[in-house]
């Protein structure tokens, strides 16, 4: 396995592997990676014939009061994971290279960046999608893997794709969660032991909301107020939004149509948490006690 820190010679790099006829699939990542990325790599290797990850904590991509400096950083262990996975090369640039003096260009994708997550952290999907399509450059990747649990940044991000016409396949690979159900995440490190209890409310509320919807409940209103209500049950948390919007424009729906999105944000602690599902009429809701297993 190879690691590349230049941009020049991660382009050469990649050239020498197109000229040569060989496809990339590119995951990129923030790094401190856990099973949830490591999925994506699978996806990515069985897809491509060379596998390129990137590891950079983009810092457009934070806002001011965020937590930038306290992300978690572990890139002896991550070149481990990654070399066990698969992974041809790994490519881990600096800040100082990615966005040198005089920087100032940005990719902005419009409505599917409005809502959800872009309401609370204004910029963020601006500094998401403008250093994917840098990486997509550096990289030419035949195929980009992202996961579905950032779903909003998966939509910004094929928005982004389609409209600019980069010649990139989007690859969407469903969320890897631990045994109780919670999402991975690099965040969960922040968690401590009540808090770590308490992050379950989000996978229990999606849960709920498609017992809801099973049951025949298709008024936003009401499966937002139980969504809210069980997580506010639990000890430590804020919430940031619960919404019910269309999976494919990301706008807020008043009833629960063949498919909608439930996209939750809540804060455990000092830990802001994500998670999300796509919940469909006419499919049985998950069983009452599953959220204990
Ligand atoms: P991050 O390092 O958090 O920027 O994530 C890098 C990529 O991994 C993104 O495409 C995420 O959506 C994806 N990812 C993060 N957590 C998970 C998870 N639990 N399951 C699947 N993909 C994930």
């Amino acid at each position: 396995m190879e690691v590349i820190r230049g941009i020049r010679q991660m382009q050469e790099k990649a050239l020498t592997v197109r000229a040569a006829g060989r496809s990339i699939a590119l995951v990129p990542t923030m790094g401190f990676l856990h099973e949830g990325h490591l999925e994506l790599m699978r996806v990515g290797r069985r897809l491509c014939d060379v596998l390129v990850i990137s590891i950079f904590v983009n810092p457009t991509q934070f806002g001011p009061s965020e937590d930038f400096d306290q992300y978690p950083r572990d890139e002896e262990g991550d070149l481990q994971k990654a070399r066990d996975v698969g992974v041809d090369l790994v490519f881990i640039p600096t800040a100082r290279e990615m966005y040198p003096e005089g920087f100032q260009s940005v990719v902005h994708v419009e409505r599917v960046t409005q809502g959800l997550c872009g309401t609370s952290r204004p910029g963020h999907f601006d500094g998401v999608t403008t250093v994917v399509a840098k990486l997509f450059n550096i990289v030419g990747p035949d195929v980009a893997v992202f996961g579905q649990k950032d779903y909003q940044q998966l939509t910004a991000i094929s928005r982004m794709v389609t409209d600019l016409n980069m010649p990139v396949k989007i690859v969407g690979v469903p969320t890897v969660r631990e045994p109780d159900g919670l999402a991975m995440s690099s965040r969960n490190k922040y968690l401590d032991q009540e808090e770590r209890a308490s992050a379950l409310s989000l996978k229990k509320s999606l849960d709920l909301a498609e017992r809801m919807l099973a049951e025949g409940e298709t008024d936003a209103g009401v499966v937002r107020q139980a969504v809210e209500s069980l997580i506010l049950e639990h000890p430590h948390t804020r919430i940031d939004y619960v919404t019910l919007c269309d999976p494919v424009s990301l706008e807020e729906v008043t009833r629960l149509g063949e498919e909608t999105l439930l996209a939750l944000a809540v804060h455990v602690g000092r830990t802001r948490l994500i998670d999300n599902r796509v919940i469909r009429k006419g499919t049985p809701g998950p069983p009452e006690d599953e959220g204990a297993s």
